[in-house]
């Protein structure tokens, strides 16, 4: 038995979710235009498919599992499960307007808005109690407002440089999205058990990219100090260098306290400090 998951034939998600299915030690060959392709040492079958589609397939169960940004799951209201984000294709789902136009909520009352996301756009029109009218378009919707089409648009931005190409200014935030694992709700014990198998791995391979792996040297007078800076997966190591009255010590830190944490490191004395990636972390 094979478990059987969708991801992005072509586009932003297709390269990153075959690097992670790769970091979880699962090689596949897209070998170029092909629908689908088997695993060499894991069950898995993976299919290459429209993102548009992949919640579908998954509902359907015709894939088990997929890969897909939150802001098309949300966007199609199948019934999937969000297993976990992967941390790729972050993105903005932002309303826009024109950039010499001052923005107001209330001020999009009696608009015409065009987006590819007119689910998500209506939600949060209900929500804020707004009535604007919907201009549904499949592609290229930066430029319905030069052509007339539309007073504002409702689209995915990542840096926002293809607003400002079109003379749009990003003026609200309504969703921000990354890619997710989602899976099918009625699995069998087995395909449990592979999709389990598969979310453990993920979860090492993300937790390691958090991570990284310090070492440096320390004066045994400054021992003390130093531990308390450094957490560590239980606590730190420390070993004695042949210099007597220096000890080595290795720990493990959260990226994102890095800078942090390495400045009251050398604050505190501490010499030689190497920080090294890691790549899995089993905890
Ligand atoms: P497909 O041919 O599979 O339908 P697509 O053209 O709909 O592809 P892509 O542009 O490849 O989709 O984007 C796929 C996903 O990447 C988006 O749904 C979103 O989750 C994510 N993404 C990240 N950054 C951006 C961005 N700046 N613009 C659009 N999508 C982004
Ligand atoms: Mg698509």
């Amino acid at each position: 038995m094979k478990l059987k998951i969708a991801i992005q034939k072509s586009g932003r998600l297709h390269e990153d979710s075959l690097r992670l299915l790769k970091e979880c030690g699962i090689d596949i060959s897209n070998g170029g235009n092909k629908l689908k392709s088997t695993a060499a040492n894991f069950p898995l079958e993976v299919y290459f498919l429209r993102d548009d589609d992949i919640p579908q397939y998954v509902e359907d169960a015709v894939a088990d599992a997929g890969i897909v940004g939150e802001n098309v799951v949300y966007e199609k209201k199948k019934e999937v499960e969000i297993m976990a984000q992967l941390g790729f294709g972050k993105c903005r789902l932002s309303i826009a307007v024109d950039k010499n136009e001052t923005f107001s909520k209330q001020g999009l009352n009696g608009k015409k808005i065009a987006t590819s996301y007119p689910v998500i756009l209506q939600d949060y029109l209900d929500k804020n109690k707004i009535s604007a009218e919907i201009h549904e378009i499949s592609g290229s919707v930066e430029i319905a407002p030069g052509i007339g089409l539309a007073d504002a648009i409702c689209d995915l931005v990542s840096s926002g440089s293809t607003l400002f190409t079109n003379g749009l200014k990003e003026a609200e935030t309504i969703l921000e999205s990354q890619s997710v694992l989602i899976r099918n709700k009625t699995l069998d014990q087995e395909k449990v058990r592979l999709l389990e198998k598969l979310l453990f791995r993920i979860r090492a391979v993300r937790k390691a990219k958090n991570n990284k792996y310090i070492l440096l040297n320390a004066p045994n007078n400054k021992l003390n100090e130093i531990i308390g800076l450094l957490p560590g997966m239980k606590s730190p190591t420390v070993l004695p260098l042949a210099e007597s009255g220096w000890s080595s010590v290795h720990s493990v830190i959260d990226e994102n306290d890095f800078w942090d944490i390495i400045e009251q490191l050398k604050d505190a004395g501490a010499q030689g400090i190497l920080v090294v990636p890691i790549e899995k972390m089993i905890i």
